[in-house]
């Protein structure tokens, strides 16, 4: 009998342990008894034996496994070729906000209002790229911040959804917010898809942190566009920047976001997410206020367990397992976690080509213009196109590997000198902190 590589274990409590294998997608609970003979590889018989085989917890043969592997990976690039691509554009790398941690510092911050000829080619690029790899295309504008307080900006956002509408392509805005009130008309002209807006914690914190050269409470211009955008049925995202000095400020966010009316609406309508920006960042102001990816996730859990208010604020994915919970079964797994060149590029103000939001502006990252001419240096963009956890020689036995997909490419980049290298995340100890968060609902999984 050969044991799968991907075998993960982790008890729930003194009794049961869950027992999942995120390649086949199989999750099981288990007591000690049978798992220490599943760690053994001794079936108590030829059932339990057959079980193990059909789950995908063990082959005949190493080589058995690795066809199985092909073929799940196979399944995934399937997946990945009727994805949508996304198109990052950063019209100008300015930003009307000075946050501590902004990872846009090093590049020409200087205010630049594309032209109507630059759109056009970014435009005409993505309707040809639809065209050729039968594949949709949508435009998330990114920064600096998209959103300027100045006239120029304006009829630059104003031309550019509408050309974007004229050719039936969708966009997503990353935004602070600030002047969301101000765009929304134009926006709404748009296929408009998501906003995106990041808040410190809540309103003190935020405004403490986040703060333009003239207003230091930006939190209620925030407020005032996201509540006009959800009125018109605009879908927001918000991004809750996770840290020492915001965390303890949940609740009360959660209790401000819960009476304003976002937290009973549908997913569709209003969600939030965790973000950490550091790791692309080469200084921040205060390391020491910083959380690595597992305390983060053990943190917000604790306070989640404390402040109920918390589950209608975010209750995080830990790399699938809520998911497991809610409907039964894990995600495919991922073989590659960055979506550089294969499903994402970034186009900038001055034409340039780069691989994602980490590297757009970077002239390391360059790999090529679309305007005034279109060109790609396709050996610059050859790594990016086959990196996986098949192709990075240190993910290829990684028990967490089809969860973790590699890591960034960017990160990988900065730490070991090549995109075909790991960006390791601890994953099985945020796996572990979900499994004991659903710890009630996996046992009952077991007894029905
Ligand atoms: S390099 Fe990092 S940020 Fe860029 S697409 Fe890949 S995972 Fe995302
Ligand atoms: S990046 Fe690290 S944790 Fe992720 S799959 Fe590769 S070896 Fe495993």
């Amino acid at each position: 009998m050969y044991k799968s590589r991907y075998n993960l274990i982790t008890p729930i409590d003194s009794e049961n342990n869950a027992v999942f294998n995120p390649l086949s997608g199989a999750f099981d609970i288990a007591d000690n008894e049978t798992v220490k003979r599943f760690t053994d590889g001794k079936p108590l018989d030829d059932d339990e034996q057959e079980y193990w085989f059909t789950r995908g917890y063990f082959f005949g043969t190493a080589e058995e496994e690795q066809n199985y592997i092909e073929k799940r990976y196979n399944d995934f690039n399937e997946e990945v070729n009727k994805s949508e691509v996304q198109f990052v554009f950063v019209p100008t790398y300015s930003c009307n906000f000075s946050c501590g941690y902004c990872y846009q510092k090093g590049v020409d911050r200087s205010v630049a209002y594309p032209s109507h000829e630059l759109i056009d080619n970014m435009v005409d690029y993505m309707v040809n790229f639809r065209k050729e790899n039968k594949r949709d295309v949508y435009l998330t504008l990114f920064g600096g911040e998209p959103l300027q307080n100045k006239k120029e900006n304006y009829d630059m956002m104003e031309y550019l959804v509408k050309k974007l509408t004229d050719n039936s392509i969708g966009f997503a805005v990353v935004t602070n917010a600030y002047n969301l009130t101000k765009y929304i008309k134009i926006l709404e002209k748009g296929i408009i898809r998501e906003i995106h807006i990041s808040l410190d914690g809540d309103k003190e914190v935020h405004n403490k942190r986040r703060k333009t050269g003239q207003d230091a409470n930006t939190f209620d211009a925030i407020m005032e566009g996201i509540t006009k955008a959800v009125s018109l049925f605009i879908p927001i995202n918000i991004r809750m920047i996770i840290d020492k000095e915001t965390i303890e400020t949940l609740p009360l966010l959660a209790e401000r976001l819960d009476k304003a009316g976002f937290l009973d609406l549908p997913k569709t309508r209003f969600k939030t997410s965790l973000g950490r920006n550091y790791e692309l960042i080469n200084e921040y102001m205060k390391p020491g206020d910083l959380f690595t990816l597992d305390e983060m996730y053990r943190v917000y859990t604790d306070l989640l367990m404390k402040h109920p208010i918390l589950k209608k604020l975010h209750i995080p994915s830990y790399f699938g397992i809520s998911h497991m919970v809610d409907k039964g079964e894990m995600y495919i797994p991922d073989f590659d976690s960055c979506p550089a060149f294969k499903s994402e590029m970034a186009f900038d103000y001055s034409g340039g080509i780069y691989s994602c939001t980490a590297s757009v502006g970077r002239e390391d990252y360059k790999v090529g213009t679309f305007y005034p001419e279109l060109y790609i240096d396709d050996q610059k963009t050859a790594d990016w196109k086959k990196r996986s956890i098949l192709t990075i020689p240190e993910c290829k036995d990684c028990s967490v590997g089809v969860v973790c997909g590699g890591g960034c490419g960017v990160i990988a980049k900065q730490k070991n000198g090549t995109v075909l290298s790991p960006d390791c995340k601890p994953v099985k100890k945020v796996m572990d902190y979900g499994i004991q968060f659903y710890a009630e609902a996996l046992t009952k999984i077991k007894s029905t």
